[in-house]
């Protein structure tokens, strides 16, 4: 077992033929991975931001869900290589300063929070994609 050279760095020989690529899985299924980054990010900030009225916040950062209602708009609805940011119109510079607006105040402050994972998640995504964190 060794590292091919000139495979690219994530290519390994597993024995004498068989290669695998470590980050297969996550290419394959990138999609299902952002989805689910949507629920679980969330999660793991209520368990540390608000552990004692967790449940409540968990919803409330889940509505940042919610502004995916922009890709209605888009044709195609969904399209695996867009990059959201920049694109959809509550993904776009204007709404993103109202979510980064809405930690200040304590009684917005986990909606904003939501709202901005929801952002930074899609800003990943776009790397990932497309290799930019947003489009103009
Ligand atoms: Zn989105």
């Amino acid at each position: 077992m060794g590292l091919r050279l000139g495979q690219g760095c994530n290519q390994y020989k597993i024995g004498s033929r068989r290669q695998i690529n470590r980050f297969s899985f996550f290419r394959g299924n990138k999609h299902i991975l952002h989805i689910a980054l949507h629920f679980l990010v969330p999660l793991v900030l209520v368990a540390i931001f608000y552990p004692k009225a967790w449940r409540i916040s968990y919803l409330l950062m889940l509505a940042g869900i919610a502004i995916d209602v922009d890709h209605l708009f888009a044709d195609p609805i969904y399209d695996p290589g867009r990059c959201s940011i920049g694109y959809h119109p509550l993904h776009t510079l204007g709404p993103i300063i109202i979510y980064v607006a809405a930690l200040i105040p304590v009684t917005t402050r986990v909606v904003g929070v939501g709202l901005c994972t929801h952002i930074v998640l899609d800003a990943f995504d776009c790397q990932l994609t497309s290799g930019v964190w947003y489009i103009v």
